[in-house]
């Protein structure tokens, strides 16, 4: 199985070292050409405006929406989460927009109030150990979308269809777990239920 990583900006060394702490092979994507024989894409955290000048830059945000109608899952972080959103609040323009939620921005404060807390997510035994960035919580989501974490009353987990979304960065713990969720996603077709993503967390 072979996961992109998009690596224009932010934390992908360490979604790369998930990836195959997983058993997976990963691939550092910097333009449209990386993005073919994928099997899945993990937009990692960082800054989603910056993110998309370098995706605008690179000529990337069509075929990463043409990965997406084609199926492919995507795993978005933290600034990837908002890449991934139809909407972010008090922005007149989505980026990728594929999916079915309303993403607003810096809800948990700034840098300096960045924070790690242990969530508990459905189907998942033990408490997920999670750190806050600068984070962005999901504000509403479509009737298709599955909410698999709740955090002080704000949505930070979802999924819908082949898209995973987190408002936190997974990959700085060590913590795998997450990764592998979506790795089942892909391995088994992303449109499974939840409840077989899970088969071997
Ligand atoms: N606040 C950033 C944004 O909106 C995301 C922060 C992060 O990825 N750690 O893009």
């Amino acid at each position: 199985m072979k996961i992109g990583v998009l690596a224009l900006q932010g934390a992908v060394r360490e979604h790369v070292q998930a990836i195959q702490a997983c058993g997976a092979e990963a691939v550092v994507v910097k333009k449209a050409a990386d993005l073919s024989e994928l099997d899945g894409l993990v937009l990692p955290g960082g800054e989603s405006t910056a993110m998309r000048r370098l995706i605008d830059r690179a000529d990337l945000l069509e075929p990463l929406r043409q990965f997406a109608d084609n199926g492919k899952p995507m795993f978005g972080t933290c600034a990837g989460l908002v890449l991934l959103a139809k909407e972010i609040e008090g922005q007149d323009m989505a980026h990728l927009g594929v999916m079915d939620i309303t993403v607003a921005r810096n809800s948990f404060g700034r840098q300096v109030d960045s924070f790690e807390a242990d969530l508990d997510i459905a189907g998942i035994d033990e408490p997920f150990p999670a750190v806050f960035i600068r984070a962005p919580h999901i504000v509403s989501a479509g009737d298709d979308v599955e909410v698999l974490c709740e955090y002080g009353g704000r949505i930070v987990l979802a999924k819908s269809g082949p898209f995973l979304g987190c408002s936190f960065h997974p990959e700085l713990t060590g913590d795998h777990r997450l990764m592998q969720l979506f790795l089942n996603m892909v391995e088994n077709g992303a449109l499974l239920p939840t409840g077989a993503a899970y088969s071997k967390i």
